[in-house]
């Protein structure tokens, strides 16, 4: 086939393997990288570079620093040592000094330096070692002579490898890539937004990332990449915000009267809703039920995150919705996370509404057959008027009278495709409504939820102090269970959370039995100690949780099954043992079960931390609690894809883009999305074309994050 006459978007589909100096085995390997085609490849960035300009001599490798060093192979010495591997010990030396490289578990690597002829080049982080300065666990290479021939100096891009590839054959590769084809990409951004956005041009950049100049050309060229990321997924959710907006959804009519008979003489939802809640809104609140029934009352369907931190008072917010929702004449549900916080909605929305004779029906995967049925019934018939449930709700055979709000709360725990699933429920399309406790930055959720809107609970009940957090190591223990007990006799009650040592939930289950064999029969063998795991079954943890509620138990041992929304105000110590195994972010749900009441709180974190890593989020969790502060620093401990509890983080790998440096980025794309959907809303115009096409690749599904 003569490439030539191949148009050019194919040519870049050209398969790797007959890039230059690729062929078919070592296409496999590029495989597993993901890299597939030309384009694959020129797309595959350097992860860094490599500076060769001015490297240092090793007399100047100092401690604490990356060096990128370079000399000659002195000595390479193995030693096995008991059954285990030999570590490998490499001398470097450049005539001014040396220095020593360490690995581990690679005995292969020491063949590869005893047999290396040339120079060295090497490069980690300066530790002082037994012997003066060292690196463990290098990045390196045999200097090649050609690619010395080629000149040395130079910055180098170092490729993100796999197994059976070498930096040297990568960089080959990539070479030809961008001298064959690179000039075939296509810019996919209109000519006027760049200039608007001082943003390089795409071949130009492409071309710099993989052979720069200088560090400035790659800085301009990463940021022009970047931004087409973000610009990609936000041009996708925004179209598809633009799309739900056109749905036909309920206008409901609040002005008209009751339609159920069942709200008294007042016309008004604000004096209804008086009667019912058993305290006054806080500013916050009352803003937020504004702005969700003004939605309610558009022809359009609702799609609203309401961002609150935890006890700001999400449910009350959402029982405002769902009662307009009520008295128009529809069906509200409400889905929760896990059962024990269903369960909980549940007897609260049956105590504030059974004085106005609504239904609430209580709707579990784990009921038998025959509550099943009579709820399904109920559903369908149209008498129960708020659902309440867990995912059971938007699973098969359920049908709905007439839906017309849906309230889910706790998204991040929930998924995405499943607010999808629940929309398609019903013939009517229901309005949506997302309650999160802002675990989340601002960063994530604009480029998660950026098709919703966005109303924020930014106040907290009047009354409430902050909770005083206290880290303690294990040692500890006598003097925690002390002062907890001192708290109990005043009459407070206590939560002590196990770890997650497994996402095994028998091993988890275990740890609780445990504790709570402990600390019944050693600690507090005086007082009323409960046990609550995610393996009982749900009578009896409703049972469990009652008791709590109703001060019948002073201390419950749980797993994180509690983690979520549940709410006792009387309960203000939180003991979470092990701590620095949960997340920030977890840490922080954990904690909000307690300071919900007018009692000061506390909440004890037990934890040996070893790992800075382990002490840094302690120290976090000691020094704030503002959920965004904390939101923040668990991005930038775990990165975004972990943080939403998702193994597979889909479409937050950016492959270039970095949510925490290029925030400011992500907003200008954001913007950008804006104003040329507003401008060209089917992307018609020709100046759009290619920006069309990009887009069509991309399934639409794309910018929705998977939550398992
Ligand atoms: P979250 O936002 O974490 O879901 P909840 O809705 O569970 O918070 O509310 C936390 C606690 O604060 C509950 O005990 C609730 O009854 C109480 N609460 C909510 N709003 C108010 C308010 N305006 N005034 C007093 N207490 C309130
Ligand atoms: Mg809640």
């Amino acid at each position: 086939m003569n490439a030539v006459q191949t148009p050019s978007s194919e040519r870049l589909e050209t398969d790797i393997q007959f890039v230059k100096g690729v062929g078919p085995k070592l296409a496999a390997s590029y495989g597993k990288l993901g890299i597939h085609t030309v384009r694959d490849l020129l797309y595959h960035v350097p992860r860094r570079y490599d500076d060769r300009r001015h490297l240092p001599p090793i007399r100047e490798a100092r401690p604490g620093q990356f060096v990128t060093v370079r000399g000659r192979v002195s000595y390479v010495e193995s030693k096995p040592t008991r059954g285990r591997a030999a570590p490998i010990r490499c001398v470097l030396n450049d005539g001014t000094g040396s220095i020593a490289l360490l690995w581990f578990n690679q005995p292969w690597i020491a063949k590869k330096l005893r047999e290396a002829t040339g120079e060295v080049i090497a490069y980690g982080l300066v530790k002082e070692g037994q012997w003066g300065p060292e690196i463990a666990s290098p990045e390196w290479e045999v200097i090649d002579p050609e690619e010395e021939a080629e000149g040395f100096a130079r910055i180098v891009p170092v490729y993100g490898l796999t197994e059976g590839l070498m930096q040297r054959q990568m960089r080959k590769a990539a070479t030809a890539a961008v001298t064959g084809y690179a000039d075939d990409l296509s810019d996919p951004l209109p000519p006027a937004l760049k200039k608007y956005e001082k943003l390089p041009d795409l071949v130009w950049s492409i071309k710099k990332l993989h052979q720069p100049d200088n560090a400035e050309d790659i800085e301009f060229a990463r940021r022009r990449v970047a931004f087409d990321e973000f610009f990609a997924i936000q041009m996708l959710v925004q179209l598809r915000k633009a799309k739900t907006k056109q749905e036909p959804g309920i206008a409901f009519r609040f002005n008209e009267a009751d339609a159920t008979g069942l709200f008294g003489e007042a016309n008004d939802l604000w004096t209804e809703v008086k009667k019912i809640l058993p305290f006054e809104l806080t500013g916050a609140q009352k803003r937020v039920v504004g702005e969700i029934w003004e939605d309610m009352e558009r022809p359009m369907p609702m799609n609203r995150l309401v961002q609150g931190d935890v006890g700001s008072g999400k449910t009350a917010v959402a029982a405002c919705a769902m009662l307009a929702a009520v008295r128009c004449g529809y069906q509200a549900v409400l889905m929760a996370p896990t059962e024990i916080l269903a369960e909980q909605h549940a007897i609260n929305f049956k105590n504030l509404l059974a004085p106005l004779g609504i239904s609430v029906q209580l709707m579990l995967g784990k009921q038998n057959a025959r509550d099943k049925r009579k709820a399904l019934d109920a559903i369908k018939g149209g008498e129960a008027r708020i659902i309440i449930g867990t995912h059971a709700v938007i699973q098969e055979g359920v049908e709905f009278a007439n839906l017309g709000l849906a309230v889910i709360d706790e998204q991040h725990r929930f998924g995405v495709l499943q607010r999808l699933a629940l929309r398609q429920k019903s013939n009517l399309v229901p309005d949506v409504l997302v309650m999160t406790a802002t675990p989340i930055p601002r960063t994530l959720s604009m480029t998660v939820y950026g098709d919703l809107d966005v109303s924020i609970i930014n106040e907290l009940p009047p009354g409430r102090k902050p909770i005083k957090t206290h880290w303690k190591r294990a040692s500890d223990r006598p003097q925690v269970y002390e002062g907890v007990r001192k708290l109990l006799q005043e009459g407070r009650q206590a939560f002590f959370v196990c770890p997650m040592i497994s996402e095994n939930e028998k091993l988890q289950t275990q740890a609780a039995v445990d504790l709570h064999y402990r600390l019944s029969s050693q600690v507090y063998p005086d007082l009323r100690v409960g046990l609550l795991h995610g393996q009982m079954k749900p009578l009896e943890k409703e049972g469990v949780m009652d008791q709590f509620r109703k001060h019948e138990l002073d201390v419950l041992v749980s797993t994180v099954v509690i983690e979520v929304g549940v709410d006792v105000p009387n309960a203000s110590v939180m003991v979470v043992e092990d701590a620095n195994r949960f997340g920030l972010s977890q840490l922080h749900q954990i904690r909000g079960r307690v300071g919900r009441g007018q009692h000061q709180s506390f909440c004890i974190l037990i934890a040996d931390a070893t790992t800075d890593d382990a002490r840094d989020r302690m120290e976090v969790m000691v020094a704030t609690q503002d959920g965004f502060k904390i939101a923040e620093e668990d991005m930038r401990l775990r990165g975004p894809g972990d943080l939403m509890g998702t193994k597979q983080s889909g479409n937050l790998d950016f492959k270039v883009a970095d949510l925490i440096r290029d925030l400011d980025l992500l907003e200008r794309a954001r913007n950008a999305a804006t104003k040329l959907i507003a401008s060209d809303p089917d992307l018609k115009r020709p100046e759009n074309a290619g920006l069309a096409t990009m887009l069509h690749g991309k399934r639409e599904d794309d910018a929705w994050i998977p939550v398992t």
